[in-house]
């Protein structure tokens, strides 16, 4: 059975009552599972004010009482993510063990919220004369609102919540409509950890006209939004013309660079599995491989063969390592992909096509001998396909993988110690991994440098964007 889906609205769980619902697809094979109700105007004010009386006594509430909220939240989610993974399949079209892992790394992203949000110190500052106190507070800013993705339904969710909450926040998240079920699953967890009611608030909509208008009430004080860099760049602009703080998660287009001296057949055995994660729809997703002309055959034939070899289909069937991708719109932007690389002179490796008529699966999709400036190296691809290009020094590597106005996460494949050193510190990228995949763990912050956006998630800086500074002095 798929989830039963519905707003959340001051500790209440709504649907029906005459207002818009929205088809939920299931991706695998384009059948209607869900109706998901769209927030009125009456919704989204309740939705504020519920928020915003909320704060009130959240605020208050001690970081004690917030983190074993958090935590039993925490302890929901491990009891429930078989059932929150099956139904992440069913809307979103990712492999059953990939989304229920999603579900049980919600459950740490909880615990660790918990934990750090007993550790918000503020300082004392040595005085200039003895009677004199200074002290620096930080302070939960108030009502934010959050707007989350359909690759990660549960996990860009929980970060953001739990950093709202964690810090004495109250939220109001519109989550993506394509693949809701996630996120209503997490109003649950909540609501039954005993979250007061106003806390959190879910709502859905139409994107924009629902951002619009909560990012212009007077009530919000901070925006968070993972998704696309042109979106970011429109709800980044909306904020600071209302001078709210912003929390900015939004596209990459990750390089790769494999050195010669590189462990070759670990690395593309490692990127192979990490490239075809959730049909490459993944921010940090290895979209753009640079590979040692040394080791460029070696590396490419060892790819393909395990490429060719993984099973597409839907995420339900054992075995399945890719899933179709999550919404119609990424079919065409994979075809655009392919047909520019044809015109640029590049080389279909592998896939390049559509696989049935039914569901949104796109062939695994391999592409060599293209241009830096073609589509597919410059523009992020979010889906399974990926170029290839041969490069032959260091300098000239670091420029062309600099070369892009994104800078969210890179890798790194070397045996070599200055290699590793002084790549890590000439990338720019907000992530750098080098000889695995080491990111988005709860304990370790997550963002973006240039267009990919400000502020990090995860790690200690979580809590950064929800705090206020508060200086205080005090003369005896
Ligand atoms: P899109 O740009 O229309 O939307 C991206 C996300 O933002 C969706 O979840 C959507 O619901 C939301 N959104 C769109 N307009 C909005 C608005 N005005 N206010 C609030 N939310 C809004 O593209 P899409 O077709 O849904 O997704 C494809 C693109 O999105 C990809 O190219 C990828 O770059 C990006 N994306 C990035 C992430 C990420 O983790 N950074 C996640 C999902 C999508």
């Amino acid at each position: 059975m798929y989830d039963d889906l519905c707003l959340y609205i001051d500790g209440e769980f709504i649907k029906g009552g005459g207002r818009r619902e929205q088809d939920v697809l299931n991706p695998a094979d384009g059948s209607v599972i869900g109706k998901l109700p769209h927030a009125s105007r009456d919704d989204l004010d309740r939705a504020l004010t519920a928020a915003q009386r909320a704060f009130e006594s959240w605020r208050k509430t001690s970081p004690l009482e917030r983190s074993k909220i958090l935590r039993r939240a925490g302890e929901l989610l491990r009891e429930r993510a078989a059932a929150i993974g099956r139904n992440i399949v069913l809307d979103q079209g990712k492999p059953l063990a990939e989304a229920t892992a999603e579900a049980m790394s919600c459950a740490e992203h909880a615990e660790w919220h918990a934990e750090e949000g007993r550790r918000i110190y503020g300082r004392v500052i040595p005085p200039r004369q003895p009677n004199v106190r200074q002290l620096v507070l930080r302070e939960p800013i108030g009502v934010c609102v959050a707007f989350t993705p359909w690759n990660f339904p549960a996990s860009q969710a929980i970060r953001k919540i739990g950093a709202a909450l964690g810090s004495g926040c109250t939220l109001v998240l519109k989550g993506p409509e394509d693949s809701p079920s996630a996120v209503v699953a997490l109003a649950r967890v909540f609501h039954d950890a005993g979250l007061p009611a106003g806390c959190l608030n879910i709502v859905w909509g139409v994107p924009h006209e629902v951002s619009d208008y909560l990012i212009r009430s007077p009530i919000v004080r901070k925006v968070s939004f993972t998704g696309s860099v042109p979106v970011g760049k429109q709800l980044a602009a909306l904020a600071a013309q209302h001078m709210k703080r912003s929390t900015m998660e939004l596209g990459g287009h990750s390089p790769v660079i494999v050195f010669d001296d590189a462990e070759v057949e670990r690395a593309a055995d490692l990127l192979q599995a990490f490239k075809f994660r959730n049909a490459g729809q993944v921010c940090v997703s290895p979209t753009r491989f640079y590979l040692h002309e040394k080791i460029y055959d070696r590396f490419m034939a060892r790819f393909l063969d395990k490429t060719r070899a993984m099973k597409v289909g839907s995420g339900l069937e054992e075995g399945t390592r890719m899933g179709p991708l999550a919404n119609t719109r990424r079919l065409p932007a994979m075809q655009s992909f392919v047909e520019d690389a044809n015109a640029r002179g590049g080389r279909i490796e592998l896939g390049g096509e559509r696989l049935s008529d039914k569901g949104n699966f796109f062939a695994p999709t391999i592409v060599t001998e293209l241009p830096d400036d073609s589509l597919l190296m410059t523009a992020e691809p979010f889906g399974p396909i990926a170029p290839f290009v041969r490069f032959k020094e260091f300098d000239e590597v670091v420029r062309r993988a600099n070369s892009l106005p994104f800078g969210l996460a890179s890798y790194v494949f070397t045996t070599s110690t200055k290699n590793a050193t002084a790549i890590s510190n000439a990338l720019e990228a907000g992530m750098v991994n080098i000889n695995h995949f080491g990111m988005a763990l709860a304990e370790t912050p997550f963002g973006g440098i240039k267009d990919s956006g400000w502020g990090s998630e995860g790690g200690v800086e979580t809590f950064d964007g929800y705090l206020n500074t508060k200086f205080v002095t005090q003369l005896d």
